[in-house]
């Protein structure tokens, strides 16, 4: 009898209480295959999952959904792969029958992969079922591409789905309200669709530092100084084109609305704390014209853009990667994004071995 081989994983057992332990490796699934994880990215929504009791208590789990690896073992069912494919899973795949899906809207997908429910990839090996193989939400690595870049498509996604929506351009003035990894995104790429000036704004002085790498024209200290005026003072007292609020604060999207100039477009782009209500002065909103916009996920076109962009050169997704850890350090890695040290953490599974990432 063959004896079930065991792999390292990042086991969550309770808020802030991430194990790193051996258990069972998974089996191959029917039509699918099991790939070996060779990076994957520490996003802000795993942490928010990691710290906070989002299972109501159903652990262990092992979260994880920015993976890329190569495939390690195949179902003789699933005939598309084969043992050694460079492989980027895109986790929220869309069923593309759905009547969102049929809109042009798979990011609101009705029979969404719901990535949060299944085993993620914060492991040395991680399953990729028939269903998200027939969804085809699988992008392949070129050879001259590294595997951590590829990580970055993941997060990307959203934030290029963001800016193609309300069509930042040539010229435009960009205001975004946080410098974590998702603001740093949408700056770089702000100013590769033609953006003219990024404000950031920002309350940790060490991120709104970094940020300046991306393309930022200027930076706020929202602790230290009104960013209303601070806003008003560099656009000429008009406003700026886009406000993309991409931090959890219900404060900073009261105060975007006051940073964009009469009809200007205003993202809610990072969830807040859930059953938050933010106080919105619609008056204002109403006589200046404003449009407001939310903003979530990235539909079936947009993922593969954000994965083109990810990985071509003009996306200098090193800089981004600031912190490159081996999977067993994923505590130091959540803390590292928490406090603002780092923009991006990259984790690497498999830790023990030598491979080319
Ligand atoms: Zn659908
Ligand atoms: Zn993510």
């Amino acid at each position: 009898m063959k004896m079930q081989s065991k792999m390292r994983a990042a086991m969550m057992y309770g808020p802030s209480d991430i194990r790193v332990e051996m258990i069972d490796r998974p089996a191959v699934p029917e039509g699918g295959f099991v790939l070996k994880v060779h990076s994957i990215g520490l996003c802000g929504s795993d942490i928010r999952n990691m710290t906070t009791d989002s299972r109501k208590g159903d652990y262990p789990f092992v979260y994880g959904h920015e993976i890329v690896g190569t495939v390690n073992e195949v179902s003789p069912a699933c005939t598309q792969y084969k043992v050694g494919d460079r492989l980027y899973i895109y986790p929220a795949d869309h069923c593309m029958k759905c009547e969102m899906c049929r809109t042009g809207h798979s990011e609101m997908c009705e029979n969404v992969g719901d990535y949060t429910n299944r085993q993620g990839g914060f492991a040395d090996y991680y399953a990729v079922s028939a269903e998200q193989v027939a969804r085809d939400s699988i992008y392949r690595v070129p050879e001259n591409v590294t595997l951590d870049r590829a990580s970055l498509a993941e997060p990307l996604s959203s934030v290029y789905a963001c800016q193609e929506n309300i069509g930042v351009g040539f010229g435009d003035t960009l205001v975004i309200i946080g410098a974590g990894p998702i603001g740093c995104f949408h700056s770089k790429l702000a100013k590769l669709r033609g953006a003219k000036k990024v404000i950031m704004i920002e309350i940790n002085d060490s991120r709104l530092e970094m940020a300046k790498q991306f393309g930022v024209d200027y930076t706020i200290n929202s602790m230290k100084e009104d960013p209303i005026e601070a806003v008003r003072r560099l656009t000429d007292g008009k406003g700026a084109d886009k406000v993309i609020s991409a931090n959890p604060s219900t404060q900073a999207q009261q105060q975007a609305i006051f940073m964009a100039k009469k009809t200007g477009i205003v993202v809610f782009f990072g969830g807040v704390a859930k059953g938050a209500l933010t106080e919105l002065d619609t008056n204002y909103i109403h006589y200046n014209g404003l449009w407001i916009y939310g903003h979530f996920g990235a539909n079936s076109m947009q993922v593969q853009k954000a994965f083109e962009l990810a990985i071509s050169d003009e996306f200098e997704a090193d800089k981004f990667m600031t912190h490159v850890l081996p999977l067993s350090q994923i505590n130091e890695g959540i803390q590292l994004t928490r406090t603002g040290e780092a923009i991006k953490v990259v984790l690497h599974p498999n830790e023990d071995e030598d491979i080319d990432r």
